[in-house]
């Protein structure tokens, strides 16, 4: 049986295609994505998921991360809470 070998690699592409391994849609980001290990091929989360749970929760917590921080870059850190400036408030 033929293994399936996935890596987390830097996506420079903005392309959009179809999951290497199910066909389905991946959306992939700029920045670390899932590909099959031998190729720029991406794979979708759900078959890296399946294929190599390993790599897939090292993607997943990195995703996790970004988009925390994300959600706290328009804030700033005071004492020992996060506040978000209110800038719509008529
Ligand atoms: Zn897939």
């Amino acid at each position: 049986m033929k293994t399936t070998k996935i890596a987390i690699k830097l996506n420079n592409c903005c392309d959009n295609p179809p999951c290497a391994i199910c066909g389905e849609r991946t959306d992939p980001e700029a920045g670390p994505e899932l590909f099959l290990a031998d190729s720029w091929a991406v794979v979708c989360p759900r078959c890296a998921e399946k294929h190599d749970p390993v790599i897939f929760n090292i993607w997943a917590k990195f995703k996790r991360r970004c988009f925390i921080a994300s959600l706290f870059q328009d804030c700033r850190y005071d004492g020992d809470q996060y506040v978000r400036e209110a800038t719509n408030l008529v």
